[in-house]
Parts: structure tokens; C-alpha cells; sequence
């Protein structure tokens, strides 16, 4: 039988990864992070020397980038010259640079091929901002969550002091949110935009379980079984 994917797009601290993570859990689909690509890709053209917004050099950097993907504990697990990259692509130095990345075709096309690849591995829940619209916009399970910018950047402070990334203040996470956001949802290639027929879960007044239980609710039958 083909993969089922379960496809979630939002912007930055909507909650996507919480969520994706507790309802791949919960139906034993593989949790799929495609941010992450992205940062690998960053991180890498920062580590060597890459101008991040020289499109040119980002798309011939790119192509030698390999990225091994492996299931691991419920999610793809990446490994670049057989390291995890850990929190070293969660920095705000990464989160500047990422959308500048991600605004190549070549490197967007390189990365919605290795996504599309990880159906050999099973069903997947996958989140970023252009799954519903790019990647797999023919599955029947598309989301896009959101939450008001204060929510989101309230997320996003209190993940980067607990995880020991960052110490920014409230102001500074959300004024780099809503840059990525616009650079995002501006951009010439699969923008990030809420898709037709994509069901949207505004988070901002919500608990986890609450997003969990609408996201699950509107699965199609059969695959609450699984
Ligand atoms: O999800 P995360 O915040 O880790 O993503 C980092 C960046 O990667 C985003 O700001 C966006 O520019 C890019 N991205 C993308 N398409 C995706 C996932 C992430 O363009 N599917």
C-alpha cells in the first residue's frame, strides 16, 4: 500500500513540531521535520563560507551537500558526514540566514525530492510551509496551524532559553519570526500561503492536546486505525 502522509504547514512557533511529534506518535506515522533541511543546507554554506544571499552560489553549494536520512525512534533522523546536527541549526545565526536559503529553487527542488524519497520508509506526518502546496499537495490530510505573532514568539523564547540556544528578549524572537515569516510567504517559489481545502487550527488559545484532537479528528477514517 502507498505511504500515507499527514502534511502540516504554519509559520515559525505555530506549534507545528509539537504537534506533528504527538500525533505521529499516536498513529505510528513517522514525524518528518523538513525545517530542518533547510538548516542543514544554511549551516553548511555558513560553515563554508557560503554568501547566503547569493542564490547562484547557495544552488552550487547545495548539490554537494548529502544528507542521510534514517528512521530512528519515530522520526527521519539526518546526518551530515555522520553527525547529528543537533541544536547547532537551531541558532538565531541560522534562523537569519535559513530564509534566504530556502528562497533557491535548486535547493528547494534538492529538498522536496529527498522529502518525497522518505515514503519508501512508511507513513509520515511532515511539517514545514510548502508540504500542502508543493510536496505532497494531493494528500487528503493537509493542515495549516497558526497563532497570533506574541504567541508564537512567546513559544519560541521559552524553547531557546530552556534548550539553552539562545537568550533573546520577547521582542527580538518575534521581530526575527515575522522577518522569516515575510521572506517566506513572499518568496518566488512555493510560498508559504494556506492552500484551498487545507483545515486551519489557530493555536492561540489552545492547549496541545486540544491542536492534537482537532488535527486527528479530521483524518480520514481509516487511518485513526491504523
Ligand atoms: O520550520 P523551521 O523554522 O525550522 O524552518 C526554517 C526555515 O526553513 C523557514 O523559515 C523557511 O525559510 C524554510 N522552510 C521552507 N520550507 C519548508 C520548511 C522550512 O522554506 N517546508
Amino acid at each position: 500500500m502507498d505511504s500515507r502522509v499527514i502534511a502540516i504547514d504554519g509559520p515559525s512557533g505555530a506549534g507545528k513540531s509539537s504537534v506533528s511529534k504527538r500525533v505521529g506518535k499516536q498513529l505510528g506515522f513517522l514525524h518528518v521535520d523538513s525545517g530542518a533541511l533547510y538548516r542543514i543546507m544554511t549551516w553548511q554554506c555558513l560553515e563554508n563560507g557560503i554568501d547566503t544571499s547569493d542564490p547562484a552560489a547557495v544552488a552550487a553549494f547545495a548539490q554537494g551537500v548529502e544528507v542521510e536520512c534514517r528512521p530512528e525512534d519515530g522520526a527521519i533522523a539526518y546526518y551530515v558526514k555522520g553527525e547529528t546536527p543537533g541544536d547547532r541549526i537551531r541558532t538565531p545565526e541560522i534562523n537569519a540566514h535559513a530564509s534566504h536559503v530556502a528562497t533557491v529553487k535548486e535547493v528547494r527542488e534538492r529538498i522536496t525530492a529527498i522529502l518525497r524519497g522518505m515514503t519508501q520508509y512508511g507513513d509520515l506526518v511532515v511539517e514545514g510551509r510548502d508540504i500542502t502546496t508543493a510536496v505532497f499537495p494531493d494528500s487528503p490530510a493537509r493542515f495549516y496551524l497558526t497563532a497570533s505573532a506574541e504567541a508564537r514568539a512567546a513559544r519560541r523564547q521559552k524553547e531557546e532559553v530552556e534548550k539553552g540556544i539562545a537568550n533573546q528578549s520577547a521582542e527580538a524572537v518575534k521581530a526575527s519570526l515575522l522577518a522569516r515569516d515575510k521572506i517566506d510567504s513572499t518568496r518566488k517559489y512555493a510560498p508559504l500561503r494556506k492552500a484551498d481545502g487545507v483545515l486551519e487550527v489557530d493555536s492561540t488559545s489552545l492547549t496541545l492536546d486540544q491542536v492534537v484532537d482537532a488535527v486527528l479528528a479530521a483524518l480520514p477514517a481509516d487511518w485513526k486505525t491504523a
